[in-house]
Formats: C-alpha cells, sequence, structure tokens
C-alpha cells in the first residue's frame, strides 16, 4: 500500500467516531433533491459541531458558505456540501514554508501528547531522506524524559546529546548546537519540558534555548513545533494558546489521529495559530508519521 492510501485509510478508520455521525448527516443533507434552506445550513452546523470543530470554527465555516451559495447561486444539498468541503479545505491549507538545512527543530508540548514518539518519528523520516540527525534531551525535569529519548535514537540510529536531570536545558541545548556543528548534521531535534503551570517559567526557559541557537548557530534554521494529541479535543486548543504566546509555534503536530480522536480540533487550532500542521502521528510506530495534506485530511471525515 501506498503511503498516502495508508495513511487514509488510517486517517479514515481513526476518524471513525466523527465520520459516522458527520458522514451521515452530509449524506443525508447533500442529495440533488435538497433545496438549500435554513434546515440544511442547520445540519451542516451540527455536523461539524459533531467533528470536534468549535462552534466559532463551525460559524466562520457555515457563514462562508452562505456567501458562495448566495454568489454562484447555487442550488442543491449536493452542491453545498463540495463547496463546504472547499471552504473547510481553506481554512486549513496554510502555507508552509520550504525547509532550509542545516536546521533547528524545538518540538513543544504538554506531557503524554506524544512529543518524544514523534521526535523519533521525525528522526526516521528525514534519515529516509539522506539527512543527518542529532537529538538533543532538553527536557531536563522530567527523569524518565532523556531515558525515553535515547531508546528512540536508539531505534532511529541516531546520535543524542544529554545532560543530568534538573541541568540547564539551555546548556543541553549548546551542547546539542556544537555536536550538530562539529558532525555537520542537517538536523538537531530538541526535546523540551511540557510543562505549562508555569508559564513564565516556561517562556524564560523557551528564550534561552532559543537565544544560545540565535548566539551559536546564526546559520541553521529555527522552527518551533506544537505537538496536541487529538484525541484532547478543545484542550488541544488551550495548550495552542499557551504555548503560543511562551514558545513562538511554527507547526503543529497533530498525534493519535488512528484513535478515538474527531479531528475536527485541526480548524480550532490553526485559525487559532495562523500556522500549518505539518505532520500528523497515526499511530505508536517509528514509521507512523505523515506529511498533513488538507484535502486528504477533510476527504477522510466526510467519507
Ligand atoms: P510525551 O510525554 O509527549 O513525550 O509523549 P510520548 O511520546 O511518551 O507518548 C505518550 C503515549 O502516546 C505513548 O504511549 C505513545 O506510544 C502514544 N502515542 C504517541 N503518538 C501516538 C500516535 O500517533 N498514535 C497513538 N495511538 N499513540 C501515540
Amino acid at each position: 500500500m501506498s503511503d498516502k492510501k495508508n495513511l487514509f485509510s488510517r486517517l479514515k478508520d481513526g476518524l471513525f467516531k466523527s465520520r459516522q455521525q458527520m458522514a451521515q448527516v452530509m449524506d443525508d443533507a447533500a442529495s440533488e433533491d435538497r433545496a438549500i434552506d435554513e434546515d440544511l445550513y442547520d445540519e451542516f452546523m451540527d455536523a461539524l459541531i459533531l467533528s470536534d470543530m468549535g462552534a466559532t470554527c463551525a460559524q466562520e465555516a457555515i457563514d462562508a458558505l452562505r456567501k458562495v451559495v448566495a454568489e454562484k447561486k447555487l442550488k442543491n444539498g449536493l452542491q453545498a456540501k463540495d463547496e463546504l468541503k472547499k471552504i473547510l479545505v481553506g481554512m486549513l491549507d496554510v502555507h508552509k514554508e520550504p525547509l532550509r538545512w542545516p536546521m533547528v527543530t524545538l518540538v513543544v508540548g504538554v506531557n503524554g501528547v506524544g512529543k518524544t514518539t514523534t521526535i523519533g518519528k521525525l528522526a526516521l523520516r528525514f534519515q529516509g531522506l539522506g539527512r543527518t540527525i542529532i537529538l538533543c534531551a532538553a527536557d531536563t525535569f522530567r527523569a524518565a524524559a532523556a531515558e525515553q529519548l535515547t531508546v528512540w535514537a536508539e531505534r532511529a540510529r541516531c546520535p543524542i546529546v544529554k545532560h543530568k536531570e534538573g541541568a540547564d536545558p539551555a546548556g543541553v541545548v549548546f551542547d546539542g548546537v556544537q555536536a550538530a556543528k562539529a558532525q555537520k548534521a542537517d538536523l538537531l531535534i530538541v526535546d523540551t519540558a511540557g510543562r505549562l503551570h508555569n508559564k513564565k517559567n516556561l517562556m524564560e526557559e523557551m528564550e534561552k534555548m532559543r537565544r544560545v541557537i540565535d548566539r551559536e548557530y546564526p546559520e541553521a534554521a529555527m522552527r518551533c513545533l506544537l505537538v496536541v494529541d487529538a484525541t484532547t479535543g478543545q484542550n488541544g486548543l488551550q495548550q495552542a494558546r499557551a504555548f503560543r504566546e511562551a514558545a513562538g509555534i511554527n507547526g503543529i503536530v497533530l498525534t493519535k489521529l488512528d484513535g478515538t480522536a474527531k479531528g475536527g480540533i485541526a480548524f480550532g487550532i490553526v485559525r487559532e495559530l495562523q500556522v500549518p500542521v505539518m505532520y500528523v502521528g497515526v499511530g505508536e510506530g517509528i514509521e507512523d508519521l505523515q506529511s498533513f495534506d488538507a484535502n486528504e485530511f477533510v476527504d477522510a471525515l466526510f467519507e
């Protein structure tokens, strides 16, 4: 099976719950015999809410649909559904900056969302593209974090830079940068602590790490990926807001889309941060990371 087909089917399986509800409503509504009236808009709105999209995003999508229906003088439910799909794709289709090497990727997110797993998957992915990778264990707050990252480094067969528990994260980043420069690595992936209970600390810690990278490695591109567990629904939105302020996010990784996730949370997070979803996690294995494709994602929600 091709990667794309594989992702599509796993997304569809994962998004089963929301698809069942949403696809059902859409199928009922989207017929050529059905007129476009207030009932139809209400049914579309309900379906979007069922997908975990959140009321604000759903309302925006429906308002945009009303406009297109009027402009194009659409007549039936099927035409409206097709336009709604295009609108939803447009909501997710944020410009992706091309990758530039060498690069430092800071990975942030609260504990348990799949940060470490995602780092392992990213390492393997970029190795597969012929890039050399070094991992950097800058989550020195949790005792298990560096150990866990070491396991992934072994699986992906790439070097790891780590210090003792409680060490200064910016110090680990400093050493990571020196290693990346000395070994001429393409990509340094930095695991960070997922503490949100003290935003001021988090912010200071992030700033310090960024300063070290700016100063020591100005030739490197820097990006910061926020990992969000798609099964946590609207909670993910709160996390996105908190990390936006503290960390300056360039891209989103949505994990656990193979599980019970409803998927609609992607819209709220993209709307909030105005940065693209870069990757989706569709399993616990090292190969279960895929590039995000807005068309494919919306198709998986609808079919
Ligand atoms: P961290 O605390 O953010 O570093 O999270 P971990 O990487 O340790 O992951 C937490 C749990 O989520 C682990 O049991 C992972 O196997 C699991 N996990 C991570 N990504 C995915 C995914 O895409 N799908 C599924 N089903 N589980 C995942």
